[in-house]
């Protein structure tokens, strides 16, 4: 099953589902469970620049970085 990268529109934090192409439910936020979340396009390397948001989410982002060496190599 895929990964998906969803946000949530009220604490703006970036969470991953793992979940079935079919599904296609919202997921609640994993952080505050606000019921409000948005489905992000997952494209490493133009992921989100210029939003303003995602600065406080470093550990987030430093998970990501190390999933993509892993693919590429
Ligand atoms: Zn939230």
């Amino acid at each position: 099953m895929p990964n998906y990268d969803f946000q949530c529109e009220k604490c703006q934090k970036i969470f991953e589902i793992r979940r079935s192409l079919d599904d296609r439910s919202i997921p609640k936020c994993q952080f505050c469970e606000h019921q409000k979340t948005k489905k992000l396009i997952s494209a490493p390397g133009i992921v989100f620049k210029g939003k303003g948001f995602y600065k406080t989410d470093s550990i987030k982002t430093e998970t990501k970085k190390q999933e993509i060496k892993k693919t590429k190599k």
